[in-house]
């Protein structure tokens, strides 16, 4: 799944602009947004995030 990004929570640090392989996620305005179809859904950002804003939804959760 392709993570949702509170960006209420979101500092900008971009530290999870630089574990994504593909480079899907970007800053602007000091808040970071995906590129939907750039992402591979490998789930690294999500723990690089200080401030838990990157969250991936996994729908077989139970
Ligand atoms: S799930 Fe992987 S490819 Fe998608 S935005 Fe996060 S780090 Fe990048
Ligand atoms: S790691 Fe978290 S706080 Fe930092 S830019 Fe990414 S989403 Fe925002």
């Amino acid at each position: 799944m392709i993570p949702l990004i509170d960006e209420t929570v979101c500092t900008g640090c971009g530290r999870c602009t630089e574990v994504c392989p593909p480079g899907a996620l970007y800053l602007k305005e000091e808040k970071v947004c995906i590129a939907g179809d750039l992402c591979e859904e490998c789930g690294f950002c999500a723990p690089e995030c200080p401030v838990e804003a990157i969250n991936i939804p996994f729908p077989n959760k139970e």
